[in-house]
């Protein structure tokens, strides 16, 4: 059975509570950031040029981008050791803390399944002690699932457009919202505001969400 289908199966959603479905990199963690300092202390550098990961990690001094086969392992290697690189966003904690009195939350994220331990850890010890569901692929048709088992509202965030239209797809009725944390990102990141609510700061987007759920 696949790993992200047994978390599916055993995370718990109360039959009539509003939904938070949230997603983890560059939405409760500054994932590029954290990268960029890990990367760095293995001699490389981020440069921020493009919304992509691979194609953005040079050797300092070299115009052309790392492989990405060496790419890759420096991905793998920061899910595995880096999650002390990994700072939390600013006022996530305290968002999900406030929404949770009020709603299920649960997290939606497609790390890969070799760094499970380290980011439940990284989760737990930030104050994101919430189910977690380590997810695959498209989110839609997991964020459809968890959405099912309420009769109440349900929201998903993301910073990914891919993901947002995916849960567009298979789940119209969630309200979606693009949230993308690291300020160098922001202008890099594809969006579609008409579609999905776009808001980068917490307290705002708490605010946004409270009105979808709460009224
Ligand atoms: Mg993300």
């Amino acid at each position: 059975m696949e790993p992200s289908s047994t978390d599916l199966q055993t995370c718990k959603v109360r039959a009539d509570a509003p939904l938070v479905i949230v997603d983890v990199d560059e939405v409760l963690a500054r994932f590029m950031h954290g990268f960029g300092t890990f990367i760095a202390r293995h001699g490389f550098e981020l440069r921020f040029d493009r919304y992509a990961l691979f194609q953005n990690i040079y050797r300092p001094g070299e115009t052309e981008h790392l492989d990405l086969i060496a790419g890759r392992m420096l991905f793998d290697d920061f899910f595995r050791d880096g999650s002390g690189d990994l700072l939390p966003a600013i006022g996530a904690a305290d968002a999900l803390a406030d929404l949770s009195g009020r709603a299920d939350v649960v997290i939606l994220t497609n790390a890969p399944e070799h760094g499970r331990q380290s980011r439940a850890r990284w989760l737990k010890t930030h104050g994101f002690d919430y189910p977690l569901v380590i997810n695959s692929g498209p989110k839609g048709p997991s964020a459809a699932d968890l959405a099912s088992r309420t009769s109440g509202p349900s929201v998903f965030i993301d910073d990914l457009l891919p993901q947002l239209d995916s849960v567009a797809t298979s789940a119209p009725a969630i309200t979606r919202f693009q949230m993308v944390a690291d300020e160098r990102l922001r202008p890099l990141a594809p969006a579609d505001p008409e579609r999905h609510t776009r808001i980068d700061l917490w307290p705002e987007l708490k605010t946004a969400i409270e009105l979808k759920l709460f009224l």
